[in-house]
């Protein structure tokens, strides 16, 4: 703690402020330009334009969450109709950054122009993206991608191998594609974030009737499951740990969902260190017997009750680095006419973080310190970030969520704000709620309710990778 001589614009005073290295302890934040000017003792004299009293709250890194799908059809953020609803939903949430997954065919150079135009205009807060790579020509541009555009991670399905992706408009590809997507990555400082499930698998499943048989109507979550069932993932985890491994690249494995995919993720780690692990909020919280029905249906699927207490333990001895929403916008009229044909994906910006807090920290004793980590240091150092954002130290961009730990309320459809009009929460009780959420010094969301501060930039990210920064991990 240093003395202050620049005025600040603003002060933090009071609250219980959660910090790298240290952890949670009583502090003042001070923000002058955006950015944190600095962390004084809540005793020292400093002036500010403007004193927030957050006493009896704690004050942590607004959530960079890197799983995110934004538009209609999940494709792209194309209007207003497309960014404001989900980045209220994420002010409302405490998330202050996000990287939305780009899905297209064509060539990304238009694509990521009018997409970051979309967002330029109506997002509430910062964001990135990713670009899902399917095509030829989209391979060979990554070198452009990565040093014009600022995009420094792609996404490979590894799903889309026969007829998958159609639905989404996407090319199917096979390993030797996969292969050289990770060697152009590994060359170019980038990351591949892959989609781990094994469509041949699937298809055999499929032909073999899970999803017809009896009991599907009753538990359709639990058929679900059956049909993409947790070998489906580890075994396509396993080939692109070793493909990675060969590539020399770095991999950043999204939505892992059950025990035996990271049994096989630890050995795989043992020979490729460069891997970074993701799982979302959905596999820590909700599980084959929620009973809210194709509400709940994603891919990978909903698990078992055992695979989301092997998912804490994974959490609590390091094992996962990261936890994104992996938001998906798409209405909920969508997921009418039975569990086969509903489309998969929820909405997740506005609950990652009471949800984590809640069944982490105040139900499991997980740290404060612990969980930033997952929710806001990593994926930030991860996806080329570290130097602004992901940690409230002096220097870095004033984003902040303010938080009240002693708050019990339930998750609501009535109060969801993004466009999907639903939340597989529904009637959740948490002990958490997000009070006030600050993006570069400006507040966002606070009282309940979005402020007119559309003032959301872009972030470049000129390199990406699971080992930036390990030496930081908590
Ligand atoms: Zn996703």
């Amino acid at each position: 703690m240093i003395p202050v001589t620049t005025p600040a614009d603003l002060r933090l005073a009071g609250g219980t402020v959660v910090l790298p290295g240290t952890g949670a302890q009583r502090a003042d934040v001070l923000v002058a330009d955006g950015r944190i000017l600095a962390v004084i003792d809540p005793s020292s004299l400093a002036e500010a334009r403007e004193t927030i009293d957050v006493s009896g709250r704690h004050v942590l890194p607004g959530v960079v969450d890197a799983h995110v799908h934004l538009g209609a059809d999940i494709a792209m953020p194309r209007d207003a109709d497309d960014v404001r609803p989900e980045t209220a939903a994420a002010a409302a949430g405490g998330v202050t950054s996000l990287i939305a997954y780009l899905m297209s065919a064509e060539p990304y150079d238009g694509v990521f122009a009018s997409s970051k135009a979309a967002m330029e205009a109506d997002a509430l807060v910062d964001f990135g993206f990713h670009f899902c790579i399917g095509t030829r020509e989209q391979l060979e541009s990554i070198p452009s991608y990565v040093k014009d555009l600022g995009v420094s991670s792609f996404k490979f399905f590894m799903n889309f191998r026969t007829d998958e992706g159609q639905r989404l408009g996407l090319p199917g590809n096979d390993d030797g594609f996969l292969l050289e997507l990770l060697e152009a990555a590994a060359a170019n400082g980038a990351m591949v974030n892959p989609h781990a499930e094994n469509a041949d698998l699937i298809k055999l499943l499929a032909r073999r009737g899970v999803l017809d048989g009896p009991g599907v109507e009753e538990n359709p979550l639990q058929a679900w499951d059956r049909s993409r069932p947790d070998y489906v993932e580890a075994e396509a985890l396993e080939r692109i740990g070793f493909l990675s491994m060969l590539a020399q690249a770095d991999l950043h494995t999204v939505h892992v969902t059950n025990e035996m995919s990271l049994k096989v993720l630890r050995d795989v780690r043992a020979h490729q260190p460069k891997i970074s692990i993701e799982t979302c909020t959905h596999y820590l919280t909700l599980d084959i017997d929620a009973g809210v029905g194709a509400y709940g249906k994603v891919n990978p699927p909903l698990r078992p009750r055992s695979d989301v207490e092997a998912l804490w333990e994974a959490i609590a001895d390091g094992t996962i680095d990261t936890i994104g929403s992996d938001h998906v916008p798409r209405h909920g009229k969508h997921k009418q006419g039975g569990i086969a044909k509903a489309s998969p994906g929820f909405p997740g910006l506005q609950s990652l973080l009471p949800l984590v807090l809640t069944e982490g920290h105040l139900k499991r004793g997980i740290s404060l310190e612990r969980i930033v980590d997952l929710v806001s240091t990593r994926p930030a150092a991860n996806f080329g970030l570290g130097d602004r954002k992901g940690a409230i130290r002096p220097g870095a961009d004033a984003d902040v969520v303010v938080v009240d730990l002693n708050a019990p309320n339930v998750i609501s459809t009535d109060h969801e704000l993004s466009g999907a009009g639903f939340t597989p929460w529904d009637g959740a009780e948490v002990g958490v709620r997000v009070e006030r959420t600050i993006v570069r010094g400006r507040t966002v969301f606070v009282d309940g309710a979005v402020t007119d501060e559309a003032a959301g930039q872009y972030l470049p990210r000129a390199k990406s990778g699971a080992t930036t920064n390990r030496g930081a991990r908590a």
